[in-house]
């Protein structure tokens, strides 16, 4: 190995640790379901995006081993070369159905399609506003694009429109678009969409709202965009496969001819690999899931309200989440990883998330309680919570 290579991993290793920012990876012995077996041991799951329980659910297995012997288990090459088959067609129609859109693009995942799509319509004669707390994702496809990218603070409607302006009149950029999350990962909160539709009406901006987390939770499981009714004036809905419907993968929905330039202009679709059929045809069988019944994104959400109520109520700061992400903020990045491994020793998985995810000194456990637990499960985590809350004075 090069020395300069050595000396730069261990010196870079070291310095994370000695911060409190190197993250264990766990091994999980199982399924990722409301309880996880760990070396023997079973842990409440309070760390997945698994919303709905989809990723465990007994009819996108079947409809996963179904593609799998009609399809075989990978597509064989990318789609541009290769042709597309049924079950992907079939998928994106799913989606476009489900979004109230035209048409839609299925991508190998939710990072790649932002990486795909934001840098196949903005180049470097135009602007992106971007907010403060955008996902990591985002803020590497408007790297990747190589347009001026414009901070907003976040969800901060006067500073949008003023720079929004600011941008329009200077007459310096082409396009420009307006790039948000739906709702924010790590603190749950909402984008204001009514209000950047205004907004982006008067500016002519893009609009382009990736709702990773708000899709089968938003809505009654549609999304954020289709909570605020907005299907029609939102360009760009971006989406995962991978959170509330349970599987893996990235989409757009939009107009038909977004998604026609999408196909010839975003680099992840030309030239990289489909989506497994498997995957294509569970996360279709999940939006049919979604479209026939709200009773799981029913259950999510009264577990979600159960959970947030029983912490805050002990006296845990849960920040100001409108949707069922509840984060426990602790603050100090040392102290959070602490709690997060006494909670394990307690049995209950609650990962702690510290920089870059979130701003130094915000250090959190990001509680995801889905439709898959029991109250008995939540009681569980509580009384852990309570206990080592107490021990380490976060209480
Ligand atoms: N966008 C947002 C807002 C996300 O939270 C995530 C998931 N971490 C992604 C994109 C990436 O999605 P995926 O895991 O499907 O790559």
């Amino acid at each position: 190995m090069s020395k300069l290579l050595k000396d730069y991993l261990a010196k870079s290793l070291q310095d994370k640790k000695d911060r409190g920012l190197y993250n264990e990876i766990q091994i999980l012995d199982g399924a990722n379901g409301p309880m996880i077996q760990i070396e023997g041991q079973e842990l409440v799951n309070l760390s997945s995006n698994n919303y709905l329980g989809l990723a465990t659910d007994d009819r996108l297995i079947k409809a996963s081993q179904t593609a799998a012997d009609q399809y075989g288990v990978g597509a064989g090459a990318v789609r541009t070369i290769n042709g597309t088959q049924r079950i992907h067609q079939e998928l994106e129609e799913a989606i476009a159905k489900f979004k109230g859109t035209e048409a839609a693009i299925a991508f190998q995942s939710g990072f790649n399609c932002n990486m795909g799509a934001i840098s196949a319509v903005m180049d470097k004669n135009d602007a992106i506003l971007s907010d403060e707390l955008n996902h990591a994702s985002i803020i590497d496809g408007c790297r990747l694009s190589g347009a001026k990218i414009i901070r907003i603070k976040h969800s901060d409607m006067a500073d949008l429109r003023a720079k929004a302006k600011e941008a329009s009149e200077s007459g310096l950029y082409n396009k420009i678009m307006y790039i948000t999350d739906g709702v924010f990962s790590m603190d749950g909160d909402v984008a204001k969409l009514p209000e950047i539709v205004e907004i982006a009406k008067e500016f002519d901006l893009i609009t382009y709202v990736d709702d990773a987390h708000g899709s089968g939770v938003m809505g009654q499981g549609a999304g954020t965009v289709k909570h605020f009714g907005l299907a029609k004036e939102i360009d760009f809905q971006i989406g995962t496969l991978s959170k509330a419907i349970g599987v893996v993968g990235g989409y757009v929905a939009g107009s038909k001819d977004l998604i026609d330039w999408l196909k010839v202009a975003a680099r992840p679709f030309l030239f990289s690999t489909s989506l497994t059929p498997s995957d294509a045809a569970a996360a279709k069988e999940a939006i049919t899931i979604m479209t026939q019944s709200t009773e799981l994104n029913e259950k999510l959400w009264q577990n979600a309200a159960y959970l947030k109520e029983k912490l805050a109520a002990l006296g845990f700061n849960t920040g100001h989440s409108e949707t069922p992400i509840t984060p426990v903020i602790v603050g100090d990045e040392n102290l959070t990883q602490k709690f997060t491994k006494r909670l394990y020793e307690e049995g209950v998985y609650a990962k702690s998330i510290v920089f870059p995810t979130v701003p130094l000194g915000t250090g959190r456990l990001r509680n995801m309680p889905t439709a898959a637990h029991t109250q008995a499960m939540l009681d569980q985590a509580v009384d852990a919570y309570e206990k080592v809350g107490r021990e380490l004075g976060i209480i």
